[in-house]
């Protein structure tokens, strides 16, 4: 039996967001969020955790996209996904969709193999490792139709461990806080020089009032091949 909280909680985010989930995929949800949360007791993987926050700040922050946009086909990935967000709610609520969760945190990435058994999720796929090497891997280079990524680095950065993943034509949405304009203004040169124009932003507030962004990037052209440079590079030395 679901908890009339926790019920409440997913109703209210399927009529904000125009979703319309089934039992299963509801049932998914709520798993999902206590072994989030019983993982953030022991390993403190997402910042703070009570339930409501969980909902608002990360699951209905994770599914925000799907009331903007309906995704390309083509496989997604989510890249630094941690504990799984945006990748797992959106796999969840997207269910005959291909996506790869990467990330270079291998306890997370057990934790995340925990998930995918104990939700009986299939078509997700785990990448454990860092952006910059699967960047310069032939069979992952320019291969996704759509990325996604959320808190994981400013945008400079992020442009370059995202754009050489993306197909041609691909789309990336960044998951960022209300200095997304800042950030996007920081990355023009690395845009320019990786192959990506803006194509759209959205700037929204969750359900607890914090101001979010999501901004979509288009790749138009091939990423030359110098990009992603070395393992830790574009943290160090962003591109300008
Ligand atoms: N997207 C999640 C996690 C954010 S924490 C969320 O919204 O909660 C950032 C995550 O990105 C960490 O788990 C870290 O291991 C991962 N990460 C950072 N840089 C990375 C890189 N270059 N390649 C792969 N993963 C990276």
């Amino acid at each position: 039996m679901m908890d009339i909280r926790v019920r409440s909680l997913l109703e209210d985010i399927e009529i904000r967001l125009k979703l319309s989930l089934n039992d299963r995929q509801r049932t998914q949800l709520v798993q999902y969020v206590e072994m989030l949360q019983e993982e953030t007791n022991s390993q403190r993987l997402i910042g703070d955790a009570t339930t409501a926050s969980l909902y608002y700040k990360h699951i209905y922050d994770s599914l925000y996209p799907l009331l903007l946009k309906q995704l390309p086909e083509g496989e997604i990935l989510d890249l630094g996904t941690g504990a799984g967000l945006p990748g797992i709610p959106l796999k969840i609520c997207l269910p005959n969709r291909t996506i790869y969760l990467m990330d270079a945190n291998r306890r997370r990435i057990n934790f995340l193999r925990k998930v995918t058994r104990e939700l009986n999720l299939s078509g997700l796929n785990l990448l454990a490792g860092r952006a910059e090497d699967w960047g310069r891997d032939t069979a992952y280079r320019e291969r996704f139709t759509v990325i996604v990524s959320r808190a994981v680095a400013p945008a400079v950065v992020l442009v370059e461990l995202t754009l050489p993943l993306s197909s041609v034509g691909g789309l990336v949405l960044f998951y960022k806080g209300p200095r997304g304009p800042a950030e996007f203004k920081e990355a023009a040169a690395a845009l320019q020089i990786c192959g990506g124009v803006i194509e759209d932003y959205w700037q929204y507030d969750l359900p607890t009032g914090e101001s979010r962004s999501i901004y979509m990037v288009i790749k138009n052209k091939p990423t030359p091949n110098d990009y992603p440079r070395r393992v830790g590079k574009p943290a160090k030395d962003p591109l300008r």
